[in-house]
């Protein structure tokens, strides 16, 4: 919360959820199938700036291929810790810790195994300043087949907009499939803004069982949830989470996106 990326400002409480359902535009977004996202055949590579985006934006595509036997790698990109600033009870290191063991967790909850993850450990906050890095162990990591989801490049929060950046980047050198996902634009954006590319937008239908795995998910990343020592809000108080529990999730390919 907090950062500001021109326009796109992430601050109060943000659109209500009830205002997003409210709009016949978002039930018109076309849908799109587990197999058009990520063929059979085909490795899932999900990069997360911070823990818990993996399960905010993607937690119900990685509970369907968990449930479908396709291989996943999540991209832990940061350990989140710069979440709490100034706290006592949660010093940078400590954070760190806590917010690595709540993530995985929460890929238990979806169905996935502790190896399923790799974690980079780059600065929370400033990975901007690692694209490089990001982007030579994205090039070593990835297999020909792989189809790659990143947050939105231009989804208002700096380390999701650099993450977008670079994925795009690499998958262009590559030729690899990229699927970039909106987190914070629910937040900045209003119904109808025309800052969002809304007519590439399309929506995965959750079943209940992954809905459910993400609701659990989301409930072990318990540092984000509860107020902090500093007297400053929860990270996901109950406004930004009610956004984050629908029965869709929504992903644009990377050439709609730049
Ligand atoms: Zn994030």
């Amino acid at each position: 919360m907090g950062a500001v990326v021109f326009d796109r400002q992430i601050a109060g409480e943000g659109t209500p959820e009830i205002q997003w359902q409210a709009w016949s535009g978002l039930g018109q977004l076309p849908l799109v199938t587990l197999d058009d996202l990520v063929p059979p055949a085909c490795r899932a590579m999900v990069l997360a700036p911070h823990p818990d985006d993996e399960v905010i934006g993607f937690g119900g595509l990685l509970s369907m291929l968990a449930a479908r036997g396709s291989p996943v790698l999540v991209i832990a990109l940061t350990d989140g810790e710069a979440s709490h600033p100034g706290s006592r009870q949660w010093p940078p290191a400590k954070l760190a810790e806590a917010r690595i063991s709540e993530s995985l967790a929460g890929l238990r909850q979806l169905g996935l195994p502790p190896c399923s993850q790799n974690r980079l450990a780059l600065p929370d906050g400033k990975l901007a300043v690692s694209e490089d890095f990001l982007a030579q162990r994205l090039a070593e990591l990835l297999q020909p087949r792989d189809v790659v989801f990143s947050t939105w490049q231009l989804d208002g929060h700096p380390d999701h907009e650099a993450a977008g950046q670079v994925a795009a980047r690499v998958c262009s050198q590559r030729g690899c499939r990229h699927w970039q996902a909106p987190v914070w634009m629910w937040h900045w954006a209003r119904p109808g803004d025309t800052r969002v590319p809304w007519p590439h937008l399309r929506r995965l239908a959750l079943p209940a069982n992954s809905l459910r795995n993400k609701a659990l998910a989301l409930a072990a990343h318990r540092t984000q949830l509860v107020p902090q020592d500093t007297g400053a809000p929860a990270v996901l108080p109950g406004f930004a989470l009610a956004r984050m529990q629908r029965g869709f999730e929504y992903f644009m390919p990377v050439e709609a996106t730049l």
